[in-house]
């Protein structure tokens, strides 16, 4: 284990020895204003999710449908839901009637998918471009290319029942920061020349660029996100069982 390393699992212990509503301050006290945390709580409890919430956290992520569907079912109706994980087309419809974000929308079939179901519920849902950025070939999500075409693309012109408001992306999972702040920076950057560029689209409204988790999000608040996902640091190591 590398010294980086070492510091890095030193913190993780010193953050598991507090509570939940301690590591949700030591966080919200380490984000500035203008950034917003989604509490990352896939895999946990509702009553720990709930000890969160008591403390006036409203944006909660979740990376399976089921698991989200479940949870907004019997928690307060004001949590403002993201779904942060892969989203099949045929589970959009269990979704869009409550839904406050998609972040990884990465084909035009899928947004179609989005239109149609929100259409039903009689919906606006907000969603962003999953970018791939990550060296690891295993992370979803499009290139630079594909973003553009797919947010130019005529028929999403069309599509009343999502607005585009920005861009996601993921970094490799890696102990060098400098790789780690490039990929973030190359995301940041194509988000401003996305947001200039087609600025007279009616459904895109760049306000959001979702990217850092709990090993990152300072790095990435550095380089300009504007939406963080941190789960880990604030309910604890994930136990997957
Ligand atoms: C799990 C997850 C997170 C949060 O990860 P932590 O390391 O626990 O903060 C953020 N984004 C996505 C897409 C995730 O799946």
């Amino acid at each position: 284990m590398n010294k980086l390393t070492a510091s890095f699992f030193r913190i993780k212990e010193d953050i598991c020895t507090m509570s939940v509503a301690e590591n949700l301050k030591h966080i919200q006290d380490s984000i500035p204003q203008h950034v917003t945390l989604v509490a990352v709580s896939k895999t946990y409890p509702v009553d720990h999710i709930m000890e969160v919430y008591d403390q006036g956290q409203r944006d909660f992520g979740e990376n399976k449908v089921q698991e989200l569907a479940a949870k907004a079912e019997v928690m307060p109706k004001d949590i403002r839901w993201h779904l942060i994980g892969h989203l099949q087309t045929n589970k959009v419809k269990y979704i869009t009637g409550f839904v406050h974000m998609i972040h990884a929308v990465d084909s035009l079939k899928l947004l179609k998918e989005i239109n149609k179901q929100a259409a039903k519920d009689d919906r606006v849902v907000e969603c962003l471009l999953q970018v791939h950025i990550a060296e690891e070939d295993t992370k979803f999500g499009l290139s630079h290319d594909e973003c553009e075409d797919l947010l130019i693309n005529p028929t999403v012109s069309e599509m009343k029942h999502v607005s585009i408001k920005g861009l996601m992306g993921m970094a490799t999972f890696t102990d060098h920061q400098t790789q780690v702040r490039r990929e973030f920076l190359g995301l940041k950057n194509l988000f401003d020349r996305l947001a200039q560029k087609h600025a007279d689209l009616a459904y895109w409204n760049p306000t959001t660029l979702s990217m850092g988790m709990s090993g990152d999000y300072l790095i990435a608040i550095d380089e300009g996100s504007t939406m963080v996902r941190v789960g880990s640091s604030i309910f604890g190591e994930r136990d997957y069982n």
